[in-house]
């Protein structure tokens, strides 16, 4: 029996899916698979867990043994797990080591374990080493609407381990959610599921949404238009917190910046909302349909002809008496800051430390309006409680990879209908809610209806080195949800032979055979070693070949430094006042001198953007890791902590596949010796082999496109170095880099000098 709060009663109580508990516990006992479907925040990834625990889906394996199976969810986004084990701990009155979560740098998994969040990778590992999933009962797989590449591949996996238990008489449930209907990839697909699993769905109280498309789509300042979005709304609307939706980082912050500035809170301010503004309220809730000059604006709702619409259409249309348009375009608003009318803004995307996530949860101060600037993890992952209105800027950032060579770059791009119909709900869980979509509904109608399925949009060559150490040779032949483009795949075989991660194929025969057997080839034992290693195919050949010169505790810090994401702070963005401009140069002339102290001296040097990484976690790790040390040198310490948490599970990793390696995480690491440095060069370039460029000499330059550029073995075009990078100025005559990212030009980040024979 789960023993929760009376506050935590009442909550789920509210939740739709509550209303389901019978049904969908009736379908999950008698199919093996069961599809639900619900709206975002109808409560399915905090909830079902708790109906399975509570029918007994985490009872004992053994009563002798006392082992118990675990319930166990995946979620696409790191975020997620965490956040939401804590939620369900915090609802059943668990503690952490019972419902616990396990994401790829750390985990608070126990052996009293009974509910297990986890991002799909960590799954899909476990996998590899117990193929029948033996410890659980119950596997859920959550966010399924996001196609993510390892959800896919699970959901592909899944659809035979469940058989298979079957067969064993040992069965196992498999529960995919999704936030969306469209699930007719898994149930119409007969390769997947031979029989059409149940979908239920779950039909959310959802209150109605009214959506305002602006009438003009704005060029490329659609951050102002959303910072006067919020203003109008802050101003001229009744009570109700504000999600906008942005595309980055660093955009989050500057809105945040400016919306503070505009609306400060102090802690200890007092004010409550004023009376003008409440009297503002009441003559807008008098009239039927406000017709107010807002500077100027035009406020009859008008778009083309096209009238606000309304997402749940079996509802009245809600407040219309709000339904005031708020206007587009500017108005040279008046950045004035007002702080009779304070703004509590939180900033929330996936790269922010767990603490500062967790505050958009709780309940903005009193009198103050709550205003979350999020990236698109507050579209699906997390349920922001007490969102009335929506600020959609209609795009997102998204990674793109050109299918053969992995260049990426990073593009703002609209986002699909799906995605914006996602983002309006949001506003409409506790009360009727508005959305204000800063483009028009011509625009909208130009979004593709879903966006494509991560595995058909990236390189897949780690997941095909999985697949291998799973003994899946004719990876062609998986039972994907949506199949990766035959390129992909062939690119990914071709890379994981060169690593020698898999066996040659046969070179004789007819070329169709050769083809053939090119996408079927089995594993190699340094491939079974490589797998392993949890990070991308070119760093665990790394790992593989640094038992020499003792190199392993250097590769295994260069590698963690790599596989984190910006490890150093962004001091190129536009600062908002000369204060901040002033900051972030000093920060940056800091920066610039301790990157070339970590560079090192003589041999060292040559090792390039990989010495400087190196280098800094070095200098990091001696100092204790501490915040202070980051922040004065332009470290990010999330990044830090990431690091520090990756070598330690490299290293155990390590030291498990040659048990003789005796490895342990030297917080006072010494510099490589020369000798040392040598092999690490060319432990670099065996694994980034293929990412090799060499500089187009003086006397071979015809054009001058390629002055200081680089020629690599796949583009046609000139690469660069990276400003960024240490050997920016250097410009050696091979190089190998960590990628290349396509912004003004194509830049080679994570640069190192090689010798190749
Ligand atoms: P779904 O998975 O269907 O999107 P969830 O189970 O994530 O829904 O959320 C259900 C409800 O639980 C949401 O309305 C949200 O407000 C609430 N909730 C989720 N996480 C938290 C949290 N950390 N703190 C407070 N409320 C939360
Ligand atoms: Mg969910």
């Amino acid at each position: 029996p789960v023993d929760r709060t009376p506050e935590i009663q009442e909550a789920r109580l509210k939740l739709p899916i509550l209303a389901e508990e019978q049904v969908v516990m009736e379908a999950i006992n008698e199919n093996p698979i069961v599809i639900i479907c619900g709206e975002t925040g109808s409560g399915k990834t905090t909830q079902v867990p708790q109906f399975l625990y509570e029918a007994g889906y985490a009872s004992c394996i053994d009563s002798i043994l006392g082992e118990t199976f675990t319930i166990g969810i995946t979620e696409p986004r790191r975020v997620a797990a965490v956040s939401m084990s804590q939620r369900v701990a915090k609802e059943m009155n668990l503690s952490h080591r019972e419902v616990s979560y396990q994401i790829r740098y750390e985990g608070n998994v126990t052996d009293e374990t009974k509910i297990k969040f986890m991002t799909d990778g960590v799954l899909l590992k476990e996998i590899q080493k117990d193929f029948l999933l033996s410890k659980y009962k119950v596997i859920i797989i959550d966010e399924a609407h996001e196609r993510s590449m390892f959800t896919d591949i699970l959901i592909g996996l899944l659809s035979r381990i469940v058989p298979l238990r079957h067969k064993k008489g040992l069965p196992l449930k498999l529960i995919i959610m999704s936030a969306t209907l469209r699930v007719e990839d898994f149930t119409d697909n007969t390769r997947l599921f031979s029989v059409k699993p149940p979908v239920i769905q779950v039909d959310a109280r959802q209150f109605p949404v009214t959506v305002h498309f602006n009438k003009k789509t704005p060029l490329d300042d659609y951050s102002g238009e959303c910072f006067r979005k919020v203003c109008k709304i802050h101003r001229m609307l009744p009570a109700g917190g504000i999600l906008v939706f942005l595309t980055g980082q660093a955009e989050v912050h500057s809105l945040c910046r400016r919306l503070r500035k505009a609306f400060p809170y102090q802690k200890n301010n007092s004010c409550c909302l004023c009376p003008p503004l409440n009297v503002l309220f009441s003559s807008f809730l008098s009239q039927a349909l406000p017709k107010i000059d807002l500077n100027s604006y035009s406020v009859v709702p008008v778009d083309e002809g096209d009238e606000d619409r309304d997402i749940d259409s079996d509802d009245d249309a809600a407040g219309s008496d709000l339904d005031l348009d708020l206007g587009d375009g500017d108005s040279g608003e008046d950045e004035k800051s007002d702080s009779s009318l304070p703004l509590f803004v939180l900033p929330l995307y996936s790269l922010l430390a767990p603490e500062k996530q967790a505050k958009v949860f709780r309940s903005p101060p009193a009198g103050t309006r709550l205003c979350v600037v999020a990236t698109n993890v507050a579209e699906t992952s997390l349920t922001i409680p007490g969102i009335k209105y929506v600020v959609d800027c209609g795009k997102v950032k998204r990674r793109f990879y050109d299918r053969i060579t992995g260049v990426s770059s990073f593009r703002v791009t609209w986002i699909s209908q799906a995605s914006a119909d996602q983002r309006a709900g949001r506003a409409g869980r506790t009360e009727p809610g508005h959305c204000y979509r800063l483009y028009s509904s011509a625009v909208f109608m130009d979004f593709e209806k879903f966006s494509a399925p991560e595995i058909t949009k990236r390189p897949v060559e780690d997941l095909i080195l999985q697949m291998k150490a799973l003994n899946i040779e004719k990876v062609i032949n998986f039972p994907f949800p949506t199949p990766p483009p035959t390129e992909a795949l062939a690119a990914a075989e071709e890379l994981l032979i060169a690593l020698g991660a898999l066996k040659e194929p046969p070179t004789t025969g007819r070329l169709k055979e050769q083809l053939a057997a090119k996408l079927s080839c089995p594993i190699s034992p340094l491939g079974r070693v490589m797998a392993t290693f949890p990070v991308a195919p070119r760093y665990a050949k790394m790992l593989a070949l640094s038992r020499q010169h003792d190199c392993l505790p250097y590769t295994i810090t260069i590698v963690s430094a790599m596989t984190v994401r910006e490890l150093f702070e962004e001091f190129d963005r536009p600062a908002v006042s000369e204060e901040e401009a002033a900051q972030l140069k000093g920060k940056r002339a800091r920066f610039l001198q301790m990157q070339k102290v970590w560079a090192g001296q003589g041999p060292m040097q040559k090792l390039g953007d990989l010495m400087v990484m190196l280098g800094a976690v070095g200098a990091c790790e001696y100092a204790g890791c501490t915040r202070s040390f980051c922040e004065e040198n332009g470290l990010r310490y999330k990044a830090m902590l990431e690091i520090r948490r990756l070598r330690g599970q490299l290293t155990t990793a390590v030291n498990s596949v040659c048990a003789d390696a005796g490895l342990y995480v030297d917080p006072k690491m010494k510099p490589p010796t020369e000798a040392q440095v040598t092999y690490l060069r060319q432990i670099v370039l065996a694994g980034l082999g293929d990412h090799l460029a060499r500089r187009i000499q003086a006397e071979e330059l015809l054009d001058d496109k390629w002055k200081n550029a680089y020629k690599t073995a796949l583009l046609e075009d000139p690469v660069f170095i990276h400003p960024s990078s240490v050997l920016f100025k250097e410009l050696p005559e091979f190089v190998v880099y960590q990628e290349i990212v396509e912004t003004t030009k194509m830049y080679m980040k994570g640069v190192s000098a090689v010798e190749p024979e």
